[in-house]
């Protein structure tokens, strides 16, 4: 490729004046060039940051051929600036063209030409080289750590469970279906079923995985493929789980804060999106809530999407919804025992957007069996999860986190698609 040891180079971050009069190389794309006839500047951008850099003479010249967004090598002096944006700029001694890119490009990456999100995703590894964008994904792989930090610090166990799956699981519905050698096989909609079995042996597991739904949603918040962060621990209430969940959005948007603020600040300067608390509303408080605002809901009736727009309006931020009515919620989600129309579940809010859903599960294999049964669903369609029930299964809870709509909020994204790298929906399956 060349001649230099690449790992020689300095990253466009870490000059500062204590670098002056040092000959140094860099590695990076040709963000601008401005031409002055005898003088030009070149701001050149690699993953940390930019620089300016003054070329004159031969270079300049050079430089006339070589389209914005190429990938050069730059070997130059390090000189204090006069910029007001730079404390130090480079007398470029050489450039070396590595990569030409092509003219005109698909997108304009420094955002001067504003593009459609669609067309951005058209080409989304130059939409990356846009700083806010790209410290999108940076920020996506900081909470990922953090909250894998956070959940081994609580002795949760990583677990991979499978993608591909055999049977429809929670009940056939929204399910990608394919052929498998001479079976039909489905992509896993969530890892509900497993995760839960794993409590028997390992008591607290997570998985981060991406998730397959078959719905047809077209909102800025649904998409066919996603991420989601599961957990699922023995002997846990739903009310722990809720406690762990409020010491995670915390400790992951502080950490953030505190130790990413370069990435963070790219948001917005406002950190109002960390809450000190995270008030626990209950699915019948929510009822009294809408109808104060001209919207009444019977008893039972699910939140809709309006209904939640409304909702946010009262509670903009994190709130949990607690306790929905047991009707609404999935064959594993236990009942209260002195209401049992009422569950131990909860969901996650940010305003209107649901972030979380969770609940104490069902461990005893009869009743599962029968709240199978209620639900119009066939016991023997289980009997390979039902057998775990057989064998000492622990009482557990647990819940799941829609990490891409995590992303939303703490990027301040009003589309989901902003923070998924290649996001799939029921029109785009490409790139
Ligand atoms: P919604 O009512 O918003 O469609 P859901 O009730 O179907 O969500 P769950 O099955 O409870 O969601 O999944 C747990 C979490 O996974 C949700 O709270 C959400 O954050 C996330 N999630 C679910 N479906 C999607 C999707 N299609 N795209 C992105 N995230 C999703």
């Amino acid at each position: 490729m060349n001649n230099y040891d690449i790992l020689k180079r300095t990253f466009a971050v870490s000059i500062d004046k204590s670098n002056i009069g040092q000959n140094l190389m860099f590695v990076g794309w040709i963000e601008d060039f401005r031409d002055m006839g005898k003088i030009g500047f070149i701001s050149v951008r690699d993953m940390t940051g930019n620089f300016q850099g003054v070329v004159t003479g031969e270079i300049l010249i050079k430089l006339r051929e070589i389209p914005r967004q190429s990938v050069v090598i730059i070997h130059g002096v390090i000189k204090e600036s006069k910029a007001e944006s730079f404390q130090v700029e480079v007398k470029v001694e050489k450039v070396e063209l590595l990569s030409k890119a092509a003219n005109p490009l698909p997108i304009d990456p420094t955002g001067r030409v504003s593009s459609s999100l669609d067309k951005r995703l058209d080409s989304r590894a130059l939409d990356l080289r846009n700083s806010r964008i790209s410290n999108i994904f940076k920020t996506r792989s900081n909470a990922l750590y953090l909250i894998r930090k956070f959940l081994t610090s609580k002795m949760f166990v990583e677990v991979n469970t499978p993608k591909i799956i055999g049977s429809a699981t929670e009940g056939g519905a929204d399910l990608f279906g394919f052929e498998y050698f001479s079976k039909k096989a489905f992509l896993a909609q969530s890892p509900q079923l497993y995760k839960e079995q794993l409590t028997l042996g390992l008591e607290r597991v997570f998985e981060i995985s991406p998730y397959f739904r078959a719905e047809p949603s077209h909102t800025v918040r649904h998409l066919s493929e996603f991420v989601s962060v599961d957990m699922e621990a023995a002997y846990l209430k739903y009310t722990d789980v809720m406690d762990f969940i409020e010491e995670l959005i915390i400790s992951t948007i502080s950490d953030l804060y505190t130790n990413h603020n370069i990435q963070m600040k790219y948001f917005g300067e406002s950190r109002d999106i960390l809450p000190d608390k995270i008030p626990r509303i209950s699915y019948e408080k929510c009822l009294e809530d809408l109808k104060s605002l001209g919207e009444k809901i019977e008893f039972g009736e699910d939140l809709s999407d309006p209904s939640l727009r409304k909702l946010g309006e009262i509670y903009p931020k994190f709130y949990f919804i607690v306790d929905w009515p047991t009707k609404l919620k999935p064959f594993y989600i236990l009942e209260h025992e002195k209401d049992p129309e009422l569950s131990k579940s909860f969901d996650l809010q940010y305003g209107y957007l649901e972030i979380v859903s969770g609940g104490t599960r069902e461990h005893d294999s009869e009743r599962l069996k029968n709240k199978l049964l209620e639900k119009g669903l066939n016991p023997s369609s289980f009997s390979d999860h039902l057998q775990a029930f057989e064998w000492g299964m622990p009482p557990h809870s647990g819940c799941g986190l829609g990490f891409d709509r995590f992303m939303m909020i703490l990027t301040k994204s009003t589309n989901i698609r902003e923070v998924v790298l290649y996001p799939r929906d029921t029109e785009r399956l490409s790139p």
